[in-house]
């Protein structure tokens, strides 16, 4: 059994016919991500007992002629932010280490009501703030592509356990390019849903009005067939959206004649290289399907770095708070008052970049600075979704590079904040936006390093994008 070439369908037909069950499924796949993972340190722990529970209840499922269900006996990981219930959620902080949660997140509920095998958990930037992985407690990942090189952030792990083969499809969490940029870096699929449409209850907060649960895959059916099984209406989250949820997979008709793409101006100006010219032929063979491409500008762009830097490092800086070594995490050992404790808790605790970005969100959001800052970004972010919703009148998807760069080599940034963030520039518009948005692969440098495009549609369209990336991803 080569886990690394399985698909959905492939594990389907291969159950049903009986050619193998799903505990020897779970098992081979549990002894081959052991066996790999030392090479990338994408899994921070696997889940033995709770996959071989799951693959049991699959193969008894099987024996008494019931469906398993559209994920049945598929081997999932789970990126470290998202809660299993007596499975370590260790967010990459040394915070948590320990933190075993009580509940399972809305979305691994899911997935196993839908016959998923949870393997185990990936490794992650600590509460998923970072481009490269580099911030997780836990140690970097390395990209399967390139051993030297970043699998990307914050969903490194996540990324790299499907690049790698350890795992068929795995959850990732995204709130300013969290999937869409691993995705890319590791040459696999990454799809970040419209805000709302993946219950975030579980989802550990970072920058609540900015996170997304979503999937990745090596492939965009799988993807397809992953988020059709996490996506729906929850009422354990408030701003969870009651829209319908079509059959994804089952759309994916490779029908793209005739559509309408835009191509951002503002998102080509600066990008140079292959990344460019991997790009250019990517709408060359849009074209070639029959979509029609038009230039199209998205103008407050620019802002856009700036304006995810306030509001998620505000919304950050609030939601980091629960940390204070009463609730959740271990305490500081010997601190004489209360206030002391909280801060040694949190002084240990806390990486680098986690309390960068609590000064940072505590300073925008100070009496003072709220209207120079905060309030300025709200505004902006309004602006960006307005482009967004002009656009979409002329056009049906938007097409686009997901980084100005492909995977760059570890330690590389790591001591340049900035240059680190400036890699989010073409991911956080759509975030900011709350519209659905996904990386596919489209090739790779001279140098073997994969290149991804983006692709992105209107709020609740994630129909029509999968669509074009399916189409794409036959064509190419
Ligand atoms: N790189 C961005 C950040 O550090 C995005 C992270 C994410 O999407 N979780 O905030």
């Amino acid at each position: 059994m080569q886990i690394p070439t399985l698909s959905i369908d492939r594990i389907r037909t291969g159950l049903l016919a009986r050619e193998f069950s799903a505990v020897e499924l779970a098992t081979e796949a549990l002894r081959f991500a052991a066996a790999e993972n030392p090479k990338t340190n994408a899994y921070l722990r696997l889940s033995e007992e709770r996959a071989l529970d799951q693959a049991k209840r699959v193969d008894a499922a099987l024996a008494r002629g019931e469906d398993p269900g559209p994920l049945a006996g598929v081997p999932v990981a789970v990126k470290d932010v998202i809660v299993t219930r007596g499975v370590v959620t260790t967010c990459g902080s040394r915070l948590l280490a320990n933190y075993v949660p009580p509940y399972d997140a809305t979305a691994i509920v899911k997935l196993e009501a839908a016959g998923g095998v949870i393997l185990g958990k990936t490794n992650c930037d600590e509460f998923a703030m970072g481009s490269s992985n580099e911030n997780s407690a836990f140690g970097p990942v390395r990209n399967p592509a390139a051993l030297d090189r970043v699998p990307g952030g914050s969903s490194g792990g996540s990324a790299a356990v499907v690049a790698q083969g350890t795992a068929v499809v795995s959850l990732g969490s995204d709130t300013g390019g969290s999937v869409r940029q691993p995705a890319a870096f590791c040459g696999v699929v990454g799809v970040t849903p419209t805000y709302g449409r993946v219950s975030r209850y579980g989802l550990t907060a970072y920058a609540s009005s900015l996170d997304h649960v979503g999937p990745f895959a090596r492939t965009v059916k799988d993807a397809a067939a992953l988020l059709g099984v996490i996506a729906g209406h929850d009422p354990c989250d408030s701003t969870s959206a009651a829209a319908p949820v079509p059959d994804y997979a089952a759309q994916l008709d490779a029908n793209v004649k005739g559509l309408k793409l835009g191509l951002p101006r503002e998102y080509l100006k600066d990008l140079t290289g292959e990344s460019l010219q991997l790009l250019l032929r990517a709408i060359e063979v849009l074209k070639g399907l029959g979509c029609e491409v038009r230039e199209i500008s998205l103008p407050a762009t620019d802002s856009a770095i700036a304006c995810y830097y306030i509001i998620a490092t505000a919304e950050a800086s609030s939601n980091l708070a629960r940390y204070d070594g009463v609730r959740y995490t271990a305490r500081a050992a010997g601190a004489g008052t209360l206030a002391a404790m909280y801060q040694e808790t949190r002084g240990e605790g806390f990486g680098a970049e986690c309390k960068r970005r609590i000064m940072l969100g505590t300073y925008v959001l100070s009496a003072g600075y709220y209207d120079a800052y905060y309030l300025k970004a709200q505004k902006v972010r309004t602006l960006i979704a307005r482009d967004f919703a002009n656009a979409f009148e002329h056009v049906d998807a938007i097409v686009a590079p997901v980084s100005p760069f492909p995977a760059f080599k570890l330690g590389e940034k790591v001591d340049d904040p900035l240059a680190m963030y400036l890699s989010d520039i073409y991911t956080i518009t759509g975030s900011l936006a709350g519209i659905p948005c996904m990386s596919v692969p489209c090739g790779q440098t001279a140098d073997g390093l994969p290149v991804g495009m983006q692709v992105l549609t209107r709020h609740f369209d994630e129909a029509t994008m999968l669509k074009l990336a399916d189409a794409y991803e036959q064509a190419h």
